[in-house]
């Protein structure tokens, strides 16, 4: 018998899952509340739940893939009659708090849950490489890994339903900020006539430096050791205050650098000066009260 598996929200994430099941032989139920998104599926093969309790109803776990995890309410308050038994598993994105609350209401209404971070873009769905946090009961999460597996890898996080979200906003914490240093820099190049194109090695070689610190960071951050031997937080608040005043220089905006500037200077002033860049931690690290 085919396996089966529903998709409740047909964004660009949820369209290529929904996709990658059919191209493995799934049978695929989907709705979504623009129905018009789901034409192109339904013409490969997907079956068009006309109501949300029909798509609960369809067999196997109900994945939900929407804007945020509290549009979920929305959608299923109207047929909450038809969540016990199923299992739903939330890849939608959101804080930690509101996953665990989301999970309680869910479980409450007798369904089985789960709550993911897709850490990849939808072309990556499907490819071997691709990763999802999940976090919630291990016995549903292994129940299920099979299928789960067929979208992207499968990293089993905890029991808390928050974690999936933790992750996954860890992760997003740092892709947001790099991403936006490299457009603060393509700014400040074009500001001066470089193009991305030209400046593009550069940035990736920026990019390879910085990841191969990390390591080492995670050492010094976990033993609260900052070695400043080659380089103290002096001559680093120096060289942020160098990039914020070439921002201001090339006329872009100094939000970013501004920023950086600001927490290198704070570290400075509570006494790390002469030790390295990690214990800039020391300054962003939850305070004792
Ligand atoms: P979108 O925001 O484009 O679409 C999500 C879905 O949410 C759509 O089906 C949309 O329905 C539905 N939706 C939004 N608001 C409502 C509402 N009020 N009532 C009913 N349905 C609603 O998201 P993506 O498909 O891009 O992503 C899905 C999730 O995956 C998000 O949480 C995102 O953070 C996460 N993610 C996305 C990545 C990406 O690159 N796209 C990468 C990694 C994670 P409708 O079509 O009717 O508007």
């Amino acid at each position: 018998m085919r396996k089966a598996v529903t998709i409740i929200g047909l964004g660009p994430m949820g369209q290529a899952m929904a996709a990658t099941y059919l191209d493995r032989g799934y049978q695929v139920t989907v709705w979504n509340r623009t129905t018009s998104k789901a034409d192109a599926l339904v013409a490969k093969g997907a079956h068009r739940a006309e109501t949300v309790a029909e798509a609960l109803g369809a067999g196997g776990p109900i994945i939900l893939s929407l804007t945020d995890v509290e549009i979920m309410y929305k959608i299923l308050e109207p047929a909450v009659g038809a969540l016990p038994g199923r299992t739903l598993v939330n890849l939608s994105s959101d804080t930690p708090s509101r996953s665990r609350a989301a999970a309680e209401w869910a479980i409450g209404h007798g369904a089985d849950y789960l709550s993911g971070g897709v850490q990849v873009p939808p072309t990556m769905i499907g490819s071997p490489e691709s990763g999802t946090y999940y976090s919630g009961p291990l016995a549903v999460f292994e129940q299920h890994r099979e299928t789960l597996e067929v979208i992207t890898s499968a990293d089993h996080r905890g029991e808390d339903q928050g974690l999936a979200a933790l992750y996954y906003q860890l992760g997003m914490t740092i892709f947001w900020t790099n991403n936006l240093a490299y457009l603060q820099a393509l700014a400040m190049a074009e500001a001066n006539g470089i193009s991305a194109a030209e400046f593009l090695p550069y940035a990736q070689r920026s990019v390879a430096i910085a990841t191969m610190f990390m390591p080492e960071t995670a050492v010094e951050v976990d033993t609260s050791t900052y070695p400043g031997e080659l380089a103290n937080m002096l001559m680093n608040s120096a060289s942020t205050d160098h990039v914020l005043h070439t921002a201001a220089e090339s006329g872009v905006d100094t939000t970013l650098p501004a920023a950086v500037a600001d927490v290198f200077r704070r570290t400075v002033e509570a006494g790390h000066g002469k030790v390295g860049f990690a214990s800039t931690f020391e300054v962003l690290r939850k305070q004792d009260a």
